[in-house]
Order: C-alpha cells, then sequence, then structure tokens
C-alpha cells in the first residue's frame, strides 16, 4: 500500500469506528435521518478528513513534497472518500421527505465538486502548505457539508418547479468560526424562515462561507403538481 492508499484506509476505520458517525449512519437505514443530521455528519467528517490532510501534508508528514499532479490526485481521491460517505446519508434525508410526500422521486445528489477540490490543489502548490492550511481545514469542511445544501438546493429547487409548495429555513447557529467571535450579517442576511423557494434561492440562503454553522431545513407540501415521470425527475 502507498501512503494515499493508507491515508484512504485510515480514514475508512475512522468512519467505521466513530460512535456518533456510526450513529447517524443507523439512523439514515433506519429511516429516521433528517437533512440536519447529513449536515452534522458531513461536518464531522469533513473536519476530520481536513485534520488528517494537513498531517499528511505538513513539512513532517509523509506527502509534504508532493507535485501539483499527485497532490490533486491526492485530494480528489481523499474528498471523494468523504463525498462517498456522506452522500448516501443525504440520499436517505431525501428518501424520508418523499415518502412522507408519497411520492416515486429519486433523491437529486450534488456532483463531486472536482473544480473546487482541484483549485484546492492549486492553491497549496502555489502558495505552500503552511500559508493554506488553516484555510485547507476550512476548505474541506466547508465542501463536505456544501455536498448537503448543494444536494439540498437541487431537490428543492426540483419539487418547487413542479408544483410542490416548498419553502426553505435557515437558523444562525451562533458556533460557526465566524460566528463566535462577533455576528455574521453575511449569514444573517441569508437566515429567514419559511420562506418560498425561489427567493430562496435568490437570497442565497443554501450558500455557505468556510466556518459557517447555520442550519438548513426545508418543508415540502403537495401542491397542484405537474405531471412527472418520477422515476426519472422529468416532465413527461
Ligand atoms: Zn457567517
Ligand atoms: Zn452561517
Amino acid at each position: 500500500m502507498d501512503t494515499a492508499e493508507m491515508f484512504l484506509a485510515e480514514f475508512a476505520d475512522w468512519a467505521k469506528k466513530d460512535p456518533k458517525v456510526n450513529a447517524l449512519i443507523t439512523k439514515a437505514w433506519n429511516n429516521d435521518i433528517t437533512y440536519k443530521d447529513a449536515q452534522k455528519l458531513a461536518s464531522m467528517s469533513g473536519k476530520k478528513l481536513g485534520e488528517m490532510m494537513a498531517l499528511q501534508l505538513s513539512d513532517g508528514g509523509s506527502l509534504g513534497s508532493l507535485d501539483i499532479k499527485m497532490l490533486r490526485d491526492f485530494l480528489n481521491k481523499s474528498i471523494l472518500a468523504n463525498y462517498n460517505l456522506v452522500t448516501p446519508v443525504i440520499n436517505q434525508a431525501q428518501l424520508v421527505i418523499n415518502r412522507a410526500l408519497n411520492v416515486q422521486l429519486n433523491p437529486i445528489i450534488a456532483k463531486f465538486p472536482r473544480d473546487r477540490v482541484n483549485g484546492l490543489a492549486k492553491e497549496i502548490e502555489e502558495r505552500g502548505f503552511d500559508a493554506v492550511v488553516g484555510q485547507l481545514l476550512k476548505q474541506v469542511e466547508n465542501i463536505s457539508v456544501s455536498t448537503v445544501d448543494d444536494s439540498m438546493k437541487e431537490n428543492v429547487r426540483f419539487m418547487g418547479s413542479v408544483g410542490f409548495r416548498v419553502t426553505v429555513s435557515r437558523y444562525y447557529d451562533h458556533v460557526g468560526v465566524n460566528h463566535r467571535k462577533e455576528s455574521c450579517q453575511w449569514c444573517l442576511d441569508r437566515c429567514g424562515v419559511n420562506v418560498p423557494y425561489r427567493e430562496a434561492l435568490e437570497k442565497g440562503m443554501f450558500e455557505r462561507h468556510p466556518g459557517c454553522g447555520c442550519i438548513l431545513d426545508y418543508t415540502s407540501e403537495k401542491g397542484t403538481q405537474r405531471q412527472v415521470d418520477w422515476t426519472r425527475n422529468q416532465w413527461v
């Protein structure tokens, strides 16, 4: 096993053994999961992954001298491992909502953010690891939680577009990295309760800066739906 493979095995091992991660995954398979739970998981696993990556990539770490191609490869593989941990839970959270609405709708999952990950690799290469380590930690967590937000956004957009009454809520949590020191106007501008989905999209309620701990949620009620092939999520 090379170092990158060992690293991935170590992360998988952490996910398998961490009691909090396990509790959330068990909840997911028992169909008792919410987007809030998925956000919690994504935040925990993203934070853990970021810390593990920082150790490997630091001067004293075994991957301290990777060239850009290998660095990009390592970042993509590592963040993909986290994506593969988080996305089945997002899928379940959306399925719970779909089942409650009694619709045969396939959950939509946000694509792996390859460009963003490659951008991060480029940043490390250009500015050096030490200059970006703090940012790396926040970015890896943010990429993880944004997968939950972006998936929610796509499901909200789709449900709204086919006639469900969809409202979005975003709560300010006071514990995010920026939120602790002083109140964050950027987030406060994007918070709101039961905001109609179109307005929520315009208001940027699904956007999240690194270190943000806002909690996102939505409700969906049956309205007058357009004819939809629910298995393919397309209009017929
Ligand atoms: Zn904020
Ligand atoms: Zn926030």
